[in-house]
């Protein structure tokens, strides 16, 4: 069997295409432009571009994109100062602080000092709560866009047994919760957990997001399950010249796909989802602060 590879770059390019109707009409109707704020503090290269993509597809999407760059010696109280302003300010729908922070700032101070109305990454802890609580809120990206991949995969994930590997805020845990809304059976692996490889040979559905190259290899797979590889690593290529890099996943890409019925490349799967639902994110706290309805697939 060869599995079907899941085209992250498509469905990614018709969900923001989608969005930017939704905005054209709504804007149509009277609404304000929704907005978004991205921060960025310092100049790391990987965040350079992903601040510069985010940028370009907000305003591709009819939405106004507002930048802010911070040299890298900015104070944890300059950049609170930052995120108050924005917070006040009703322009803006959603702020995005690009992570890693300088060292002398405390990440988790500034995440949770967004509103959580505008917390457009899902990372501030009043967003994490309802998220397990099973309250409306605002959804980490990359989990919710690998959620959708799935659902358009598999339809219903009632009753299936989910391993999750990796454990982190941003991609692990809340995966975890949101399979676990799905009906799933969701079982979390990470550094610590004894033979991986039969905790993953149970799986219908894997998403590997662990941040290490070709990890999960074809005979951890079960046949015929599906496989979301959320990993994006940089690695060397010398057979390709010196210097020369490739992307590559946490999932043995070529023996998977012979096991698997289903799996994302890398890159051109779960990535591009990650910005089409910051997109997709800011929306949905527009529509809430501004008082205008989304159709059912959207919120
Ligand atoms: P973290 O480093 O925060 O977390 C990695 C997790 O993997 C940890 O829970 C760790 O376990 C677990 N882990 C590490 N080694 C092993 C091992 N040998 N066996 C089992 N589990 C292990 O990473 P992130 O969650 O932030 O990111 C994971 C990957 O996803 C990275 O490659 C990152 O680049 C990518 N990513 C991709 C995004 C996208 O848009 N596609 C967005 C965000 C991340 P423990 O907790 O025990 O240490």
């Amino acid at each position: 069997m060869s599995a079907r590879i899941i085209d992250g770059k498509a469905f990614a390019a018709n969900l923001t295409s989608r969005i930017g109707d939704i905005v054209k009409a709504a804007m149509a109707k009277g609404a304000t432009q929704p907005g978004l704020a991205v921060v960025l503090v310092g100049n790391d290269a990987a965040s350079e571009v992903y601040v510069r993509n985010k940028i370009r597809t907000t305003e591709a999407s009819g939405m106004a994109s507002i930048e802010h760059r911070l040299p890298v010696s900015t104070s944890q109280d300059e950049l609170l100062t930052l995120i108050d302003t924005l917070n006040k300010d009703d322009a803006i729908d959603g702020i995005l602080v690009q992570l890693p922070l300088p060292e002398q700032i405390n990440a988790d101070a500034v995440i949770n000092a967004i509103s959580p109305e505008k917390d457009v990454d899902g990372f501030h802890v009043v967003n994490v709560g309802r998220l397990w609580a099973g309250l409306p809120s605002l959804v980490p990206c990359t989990p919710y866009g690998s959620l959708l991949l799935l659902k358009d995969a598999l339809g219903d994930l009632s009753g299936m047994n989910a391993v999750v590997v990796g454990r982190s805020n941003i991609v692990g845990k809340p995966m975890a919760q949101l399979l676990l809304s799905e009906n799933c059976t969701v079982t979390i692996a990470h550094s610590r957990s004894k033979d991986l490889p039969a905790i993953c040979r149970e799986a219908d559905i894997i998403v590997a997001a662990v941040g290490r190259p070709d990890m999960v290899k074809g005979d951890w797979i079960k046949p015929g399950a599906v496989v979301i590889d959320v990993g994006i690593n940089r690695i060397e290529t010398p057979e390709r010249g010196e210097g020369k890099t490739r992307l590559t996943g946490d999932v043995d890409f070529n023996e998977a796909k012979a096991i698997a019925s289903a799996i994302t490349p890398v890159p051109g799967g779960v990535g591009p989802m990650t910005i089409a639902c910051l997109l997709r994110n800011t929306l949905v706290a527009a529509s809430r602060r501004h008082g205008f309805s989304l159709p059912k697939d959207i919120i």
